[in-house]
């Protein structure tokens, strides 16, 4: 893998390769972009690429500075990120980063540490680093990876090199589904879906039957009206099973409702879920536009109780209610 293998970033790439070649790489950068638009990827072929003692600007693939990347064992290597069963990237994390970062390099002669989601650090945590980012040693690079920039101290954001990725549009998901080997209708539903990230396209089609239990939400919603109190509690069975396996539930309700507020406004061209075009124009020919507006708070509202622990039967159950039936409250 090179930097051939990160998809739809072609501007972000030769801003780091030319500071590659021009033997200028900055001591700090920050990449944004939403989840799944190749942030690390990006980091870590920058960095091989860096290290790598045979291509120019790029890597090789087989020199030992290459290999070691490939089998994660590069001494001047580093990703931090969010310890299992924590929320947070502590001050005791950024205290061991900057303990370790101060030694020079084994294999290379600089070394690149990549710090992910950098906006879930403490502020704790976040004021360690800033001092760092001040003085940081001469061989060592800091990759901030945020979603939102915003979400950091601006004094941090204003030490870093920003470089800011694009959405990846829906034809490069697309081919990179192909690809893949999916058929081309589902290609075209999943890239839709994906929405500029190759890496949400890729963990979708990953997961066990998503079309069928899609085509079953979606048959569900469309008809949603005519359901009745039983109806509804196997679907938020369905839901909740589901939930625990990691399926998109809510991203697929609120794709719905997009959909539906997109036909009223006429961006037909928005439209992701295309193969539901029709029921989806019906539904916004029923619905208002309070209502369907109101729908989308419901459920990111019940997302969002779901994720503080409340019951999620319970949550999902009130949810389907209430979206059932849009102008009584
Ligand atoms: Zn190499």
């Amino acid at each position: 893998m090179s930097f051939n293998s990160v998809i739809g970033q072609k501007e972000a790439v030769e801003i780091l390769q030319d500071e590659i070649k021009d033997d200028r790489i900055s001591h700090a950068y920050l990449f944004s972009a939403k989840e799944g638009s190749g942030k690390s990827k990006l980091a870590f072929e920058f960095a091989k690429a860096s290290f790598c003692e045979e291509a120019e600007a790029d890597s090789c693939g087989s020199c030992i500075n290459c290999r070691k990347m490939d089998h994660q064992n590069h001494p001047d290597f580093k990703v931090i990120s969010v310890l299992e069963g924590k929320s947070a990237i502590s001050i005791d994390q950024i205290r061991e980063l900057k303990k370790e970062i101060a030694y020079k390099p084994y294999d290379s002669d600089h070394k690149i540490y990549v710090m992910e989601t950098a906006e879930k650090m403490t502020k704790e945590a976040a004021n360690s680093l800033l001092k760092t980012l001040e003085e940081p040693p001469s061989f060592a690079t800091i990759i901030l990876l945020v979603e939102d920039s915003g979400k950091l101290l601006p004094t941090i954001v204003s030490r870093c090199q920003q470089i800011k990725l694009r959405n990846v549009s829906k034809e490069k998901i697309k081919e990179l589904l192909l690809a893949e080997g999916l058929e081309v209708e589902r290609a075209e539903i999943v890239s839709s879906t994906a929405a500029g990230s190759p890496g949400k396209a890729l963990e979708i089609i990953k997961i066990d039957d998503y079309f069928e239990q899609r085509q079953q939400i979606y048959d569900f919603l469309k008809d949603i009206n005519s359901k009745n109190t039983i109806e509804i509690f196997q679907i938020t069975e369905k839901l909740s099973s589901l939930l625990k396996a990691d399926f998109p539930c809510f991203n697929l309700l609120s794709d719905w409702y997009r959909d539906i507020m997109m036909i009223k406004q006429d961006y037909l061209d928005a439209v992701t879920n295309k193969d539901y075009f029709e029921e989806l124009k019906e539904l916004a020919a029923e619905l208002s536009l309070q209502n369907i507006i109101r729908n989308l708070e419901l459920i990111a509202q019940s997302e969002e109780y779901i994720e503080r622990n409340i019951r999620e039967e319970l949550s999902l159950e009130v949810l389907f209610f209430k979206l059932r039936q849009p102008d009584q409250e």
